[in-house]
């Protein structure tokens, strides 16, 4: 362990704060924004001021033989941004800058997703970016990022054109296709497992176009429906329609009704209630509210994200993708596992995401996003009662949802939700693209400074069984109803 002395010499070379247990700010700057690693004690947080504060701090941890945990907004589920070393917290790195003529962004690893959208809109540009504005713009790409424009624009790393990044040696290099091109590849999908500290990332920009956003709701027995119906229709609709269904047991989720589906739709000329009337043809009746706003990008995210409101409550989490659609029976049976044992006071939530469109247009060798061909993904959210026995009792349930679903998920899961006990995370996360992922990090970093997060065993996901069982039939074709509320749904923070 690094001397007194040491830690001293270290602040001296620094243009950052270095924040040591007991010193004040140390409290407020190792906490992330999930209060699930809140127990974590880091050695010290250095809140990075320049590229130079990180490979000063790099070289540190080498020659001490600290372990690095990189944070930028702080929102990974598994809390791998931070741990017992040293935190290096990048976020007074925030500047951006649009190039408008360029057709470029260029901004700081520590920008925030809302600053971002709201540079963005004010020259009349977007990158697709997710939906909640306290997200790290750096994590985000790293593992991704998908929102309301991904299906006409792909992943947030699709529109990635360069970066510099400090190395384990404390060393910059800048990094595109042409420069450290291996390098560049795992920037884009390698999330957790990038060998290096992203400092600023450059990313091209595209018009923005007008945006609508829309909610409808339905009552709980509708939601097997609804949800049958949406993974017909969502998947397959034109690129500028990006849609969520949104399926909830217990205790109201976020404001949003039992049955939910919103979305966005990018562009004049709406085509929009067409595309809505067909939903609500194949769920069979008519939606009890239905909410709808047009606005601009940044607007679009308000709507979606809220605004920041403190810190993420206490949530069991799980993702799949799935490659096929869930067959009506077993829409019927998640229903009912969702509803199962429920605990007053405890909230249950499935988010399914549509993919398709442009996330799917690139092949998965490309970048180290390997989930190109799923249909949708499905992010279980419980919030459980208060005390042990109900969270095990959460647990449980989570786990008997997902095992009710696996025989259709395709055994990939989103890496920007990455579960920290996920045994089989090489496969699930990075499929064919591992041992590429594993090669650069090799290259980069050989005496592997940026651990590997996961645990150590790994397995393959067995094959897929066939699904089985009859389809729901659809019911009579309900009409759009509108109730011409302007604003989203209302957040207790903002939700994935
Ligand atoms: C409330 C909420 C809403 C979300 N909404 C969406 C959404 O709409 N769409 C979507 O796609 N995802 C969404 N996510 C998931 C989110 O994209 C990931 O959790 C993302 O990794 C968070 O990035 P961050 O910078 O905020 O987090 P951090 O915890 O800071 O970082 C996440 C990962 O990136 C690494 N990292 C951070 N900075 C650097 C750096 N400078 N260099 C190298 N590695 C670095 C960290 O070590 C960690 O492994 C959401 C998550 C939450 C909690």
């Amino acid at each position: 362990m690094p001397s007194a002395a040491s830690w001293a010499a270290l602040r001296h070379d620094l243009a950052g704060e270095l924040l040591l247990p007991e010193e004040t700010g140390y409290g407020a700057a190792r906490r992330t924004a999930d209060v699930r690693h809140d127990a974590v004690r880091p050695t010290a947080v250095l809140r990075c001021a320049t590229e130079h504060d990180i490979g000063e701090a790099l070289r540190f941890a080498r020659r001490y033989g600290v372990a690095v945990h990189t944070r930028a907004g702080g929102h990974s589920f598994a809390g791998f941004s931070t741990g017992p070393g040293l935190v290096l917290d990048v976020s007074p790195l925030d500047d951006i800058e649009v190039d408008l003529p360029g057709a470029r962004v260029h901004c700081g690893a520590g920008v925030r997703t809302g600053a971002f959208a709201e540079a963005l809109d004010a020259a009349r540009q977007v990158v697709p970016t997710g939906l909640c504005p306290t997200v790290g713009v750096t994590g985000l790409t790293l593992g991704g990022g998908m929102g309301t424009t991904g299906r006409r624009h792909g992943f947030a790393l699709d529109s990635l054109t360069s970066a510099r990044v400090v190395l384990a040696d404390g060393h910059t290099v800048h990094c595109d296709a042409e420069h450290h091109p291996g390098l560049f590849w795992a920037l884009r999908g390698g999330g957790p497992l990038f060998p290096g500290v992203v400092a600023s990332l450059s990313f091209r920009t595209r018009a923005e176009e007008p945006v609508t956003d829309f909610l409808l709701g339905w009552p709980a027995e509708y939601r097997a429906r609804v949800l049958t119906a949406w993974q017909e229709w969502a998947p397959g609709a034109p690129d500028r329609l990006s849609s969520m269904a949104g399926i909830t047991a217990g205790e109201v989720w976020d404001g949003l009704p039992p049955a939910a589906v919103g979305g966005s739709w990018l562009g004049e000329g709406s085509d929009l209630e067409r595309q809505l009337s067909a939903l609500v043809a194949a769920v069979g009746r008519g939606p009890d509210t239905y909410t709808t706003a047009s606005h601009g990008h940044r607007a679009s995210l308000r709507f979606w994200g809220g605004s920041p409101r403190g810190r993420l409550p206490l949530l069991l989490r799980r993702h799949d993708f799935f490659a096929r659609t869930l067959p009506g029976s077993t829409a019927r049976e998640l229903i009912a596992a969702l509803e199962r044992d429920l605990h007053p006071g405890e909230s249950r939530n499935c988010d399914f995401e549509a993919l398709g469109g442009a996330y799917n247009r690139v092949p998965e060798h490309a970048t180290a996003m390997v989930h190109r061909s799923h249909l949708f993904g499905m992010l279980s959210q419980f919030r459980p009662g208060r005390g042990r026995s109900n969270r095990r009792a959460a647990t449980a349930a989570l786990d008997r949802l997902h095992t009710l679903v696996a025989p259709w998920a395709s055994g990939y899961a989103y890496q920007n939700y990455a579960e920290a006990d996920r045994m089989d995370w090489r496969r699930t996360y990075f499929g064919a693209n591992y041992p590429r992922l594993a090669a650069v990090r090799e290259h980069y970093d050989p005496h592997g400074l940026f651990r590997v997060p996961f645990p150590a065993p790994s397995g393959l996901l067995p094959g897929l069984p066939s699904p089985a069982g009859p389809q729901l039939p659809p019911g009579p074709p309900g009409p759009v109803r509108e109730t011409g509320a302007e604003t989203g749904p209302r957040h207790e923070g903002c939700r994935p």
